[in-house]
């Protein structure tokens, strides 16, 4: 059955061919709005093959900092870990996602730049970006600070995805469970267009999100990932640069529930 709602879906979220481009064409106003490098060097998780990986330490930091203190203290990470590049394949399906090998991929832009496991694994990973396709150093610093910040924003709905007991507390001091929160931001959701490329691929043709076999709580935390990302970072690549520039110019109810996700605290 998914095959038939697969095929109809659009994979093109999953080639970072366009937001390459758009990275391209505005890298110098991006790389004003990444974070400088962080005074402190030192790491607070372990951080493995660091080669594979186009943020330095300090800036691993300085992108860690742009999170609330509440956020840092929810995250479930103990580890930030690089790997060879691995690719989205053509054929992608649940279970199928990726690979390492290129002939395999739908494009040789459609990168994987980071992933974050299931529970109970607190590592977050980095996948090298290739020189032979990416060539400038501040396009593959983009693109990591993306995915690094997108996966840390998945490491906030680590518990609630695989417990589901986890409770949080939210700035307007109402304690709530973190599943059924993040379940009931579908319709907030669903009443704005997806804030990236990426988020599309979590998408229905209708523009619900996906919901078959089971697939709501990620369709939801993917699309919140997207969206958190965007707050912090200042864009996102979308079809239209200045949207993606000015990502919530449409869309101010989406910063409050960025907002709202970030400082709420660990109960
Ligand atoms: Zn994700």
């Amino acid at each position: 059955m998914y095959v038939y709602s697969m095929a109809k879906k659009d994979l093109s979220g999953l080639d970072l061919k366009g937001a390459i481009d758009f990275y391209r064409r505005n890298s110098a106003e991006l790389l004003k709005r990444l974070p400088g490098d962080a005074n402190n060097t030192d790491i607070q998780y372990d951080l493995d093959k660091p080669d594979c990986m186009a943020v330095t330490p300090s800036q691993i930091n300085a992108l860690i900092n742009l999170f609330p203190r509440q956020a840092r203290e929810r995250f479930y990470v103990d580890a930030i870990r690089g790997y060879p590049t691995v690719y989205f394949r053509r054929d992608y399906a649940p279970g199928r996602e990726v690979t390492f090998d290129a002939t395999e991929a739908i494009s040789e832009t459609a990168i994987v730049p980071s992933f974050i496991p299931d529970h109970p694994d607190g590592h977050i990973g980095i996948f090298r970006i290739p020189e032979s396709v990416i060539p400038e150093e501040i396009i593959r610093r983009i693109i990591h600070s993306q995915g690094l910040v997108h996966e840390l924003v998945h490491s906030l709905a680590k518990r609630a995805k695989s417990q589901g007991t986890e409770q949080i507390q939210l700035p307007s001091s109402r304690i709530v469970n973190t599943k059924d929160y993040l379940l009931g931001l579908r319709e907030i959701l669903e009443e704005h267009a997806p804030i990236s490329a990426y988020s599309s691929a979590f998408r229905l043709p209708n523009g619900k999100l996906d919901d078959n076999e089971g697939r709501l709580f990620q369709s939801i935390d993917e699309n919140l990932a997207e969206i958190v990302t965007a707050h912090l970072l200042g864009f996102s690549f979308c079809d239209d640069d200045s949207r993606g520039l000015n990502p919530f110019a449409d869309r101010k109810g989406l910063v409050k529930l960025a907002q709202d996700y970030l400082s709420a605290r660990k109960v």
